[in-house]
């Protein structure tokens, strides 16, 4: 007989998005001639920088011709690609980074689920709380928690994002083994500072624990005293593994090309004490299970990083980033405390009210979409997400609309 993972059932069904769908849907249905605008996309919405396509069709070009032809690339992805990761997004930062510890990608999702894969059972678990959800899921799958209980798994230690303390969270009293961090964050837009992020990295190297840093949103930090990488605060590269996408900095969502950098000195450790390079072992997991980002993708990654493509990276970033201050000053405006939307294309904001009954006034009385809070955890009841993903008429159009309804 064929057993099942029965830690699959214990798997809290999401039904936030399609719950907003089907809101939305009704909504639409009622009223055909309102031009329904959202605000809830965790995608990006505009096209790839030029300098990437036009590495993208060169690289396609490449492969029509057997002179030219790449089949199976590096296991790690492709030197040009890596040394130039290395080189512009952490050493000009004064970050020790070297190309053999970055690994090439599809993704940051993946990267951040199946990270885990390398560690045993029982671990002691802390994540975020709102949290993404991929960093929960993916450990209840392996079996590291216990039931679904009130919006919470047994057995994980969640991290309190509140607006005390500013939604970066700070170490807590018990030990634990692993650590998901997220900054700038998803849902709540808050970014750590260094000394924030240093209290963590301290606590890491105490407890012989590891923080997985998910820095996806790193190309929205504008403020220039904020850490850009976890690898800027010292002795990090012990106790810090960090993920990257290509993602939300260049539009490549469905393009699909991240990394993960995972220092030499990073350890775990046996039964017996002894310890075991994380880099040896995420090679050793990467290569098994992984067979390469394609060439063109990696040359359309690469180019990211070419004079042109960093003008167009940085003015595609700031377009989401003028959105996102639009839309913190009207809700500030309003009377709203908001955090986010400054160093993030995300804005945190504080209803005052149960988080679905505020995302169905927004949509019945003004025909926008936001994200209930509620979705991402038990801290974000009573807050909603709105994003800056998309275009800069339909943000003014929205807001506009929101003004009128909630002047009210
Ligand atoms: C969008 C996002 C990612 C990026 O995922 P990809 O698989 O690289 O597209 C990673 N982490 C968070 C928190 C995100 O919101």
């Amino acid at each position: 007989m064929l057993r099942v993972n029965e830690n699959y059932q214990k798997l809290a069904a999401s039904y936030l998005f399609s719950d907003i769908a089907q809101r939305v849907a009704a909504f639409q249905k009622q009223n055909p001639h309102t031009k329904v605008i959202k605000l809830g996309i965790g995608d990006v919405t505009r096209a790839l920088p030029a300098a990437c396509i036009q590495a993208f069709h060169h690289a396609v070009d490449e492969m029509a011709s057997d002179h030219t032809f790449k089949g199976y690339g590096p296991d790690q992805g492709y030197d040009f690609l890596r040394e130039k990761i290395a080189r512009h997004d952490f050493q000009a930062l004064g970050a020790e980074v070297s190309a053999d510890e970055v690994f090439v990608s599809d993704g940051a999702k993946c990267d951040t689920g199946n990270f885990q894969e390398i560690f045993s059972r029982d671990l002691r678990i802390a994540v975020p709380d709102p949290v993404y959800p991929v960093y929960v899921d993916t450990n209840v799958m392996a079996g590291r928690t216990g039931n679904y209980v009130d919006g919470r798994y047994e057995g994980l230690v969640y991290l309190e994002s509140t607006q005390e303390n500013g939604y970066v969270p700070q170490p807590p009293s018990e030990p634990v083994d692993l650590i998901y961090l997220c900054f700038p964050n998803n849902p709540t837009g808050a970014c750590a500072t260094a000394d924030r992020l240093k209290q963590w990295v301290d606590y890491a190297r105490k407890e012989k624990a590891l923080i997985l840093f998910d820095a996806a949103y790193e190309a929205f930090i504008r403020d220039r005293s904020l850490p850009r990488t976890i690898y800027q605060i010292d002795g990090a590269r012990e106790v810090a593994v960090e993920f990257r996408s290509f993602s939300k900095t260049a539009g490549f969502t469905g393009t699909r090309c991240a990394y993960t950098v995972v220092p030499k000195e990073c350890m775990g450790f046996d039964a017996a004490g002894g310890g075991h390079s994380l880099h040896t072992l995420w090679y050793r997991r990467h290569c098994t299970k992984f067979n390469g980002v394609s060439y063109p993708v990696q040359r359309a990654a690469e180019a990211i990083y070419s004079d042109a493509g960093r003008e167009q990276v940085r003015e595609l970033v700031a377009y989401y980033l003028h959105n996102a201050s639009l839309i913190r000053d009207k809700m500030t405006l309003l009377g709203y405390d908001c955090a986010g939307g400054d160093n993030s294309p995300y804005i945190w904001i504080k209803t005052g009210t149960d988080s679905w009954e505020f995302f169905d006034r927004l949509l019945n009385e003004a025909g926008v979409v936001c994200t209930p809070g509620s979705g991402f955890g038990r801290c974000g009841r009573g807050y909603i997400r709105i994003s800056a993903f998309n275009n800069v008429d339909a943000v003014t159009e929205a807001l506009e609309r929101i003004a009128g309804v909630l002047r009210k």
